[in-house]
């Protein structure tokens, strides 16, 4: 899918519009989301213009799946939800609800989180 390049995420990256960031890296930025959903709500985005995982998983670098791995790791031990748990989530596409089309992943802890529901 074409990367839109006037989306939220990518204001952020190219400093148009601020965050509240949590961790930055070459490849890498996280920030916590602006609605957040549990004590502990944190996005994970890379850097490069990749619209959806499908993308990111297909199109990135080794070295960037590398640092985006290794970063969300190292952010949810900092926030210290690592003992108490922690979800991940990536939205994909229409049905999955994805508003942004930047990929990003949900880190989301700091209180009991329940079944997953969907
Ligand atoms: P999605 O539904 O997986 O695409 O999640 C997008 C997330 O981005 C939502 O949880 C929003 O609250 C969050 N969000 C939207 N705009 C901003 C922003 O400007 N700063 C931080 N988070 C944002």
């Amino acid at each position: 899918m074409a990367y839109d390049p006037t989306n939220i995420f990518a204001r952020i990256l190219r400093g148009e519009i601020p965050c509240k960031k949590v961790y930055e890296d070459r490849h890498v930025l996280a920030f916590h989301d602006i609605r957040p959903q549990a004590p502990t709500h944190v996005l994970v985005i890379p850097k490069g213009p990749y619209t959806s995982f499908a993308d990111f998983s297909e199109q990135a670098t080794p070295e960037e799946i590398l640092d985006f791995i290794r970063a969300a790791g190292l952010i949810a031990r900092q926030a210290g939800v690592e003992d108490s748990g922690y979800r991940l989530i990536a939205n994909h596409g229409p049905d999955s609800h994805q508003e942004v089309p930047h990929f990003h992943l949900h880190i989301l802890g700091g209180r009991p989180l329940g079944p997953m529901l969907v």
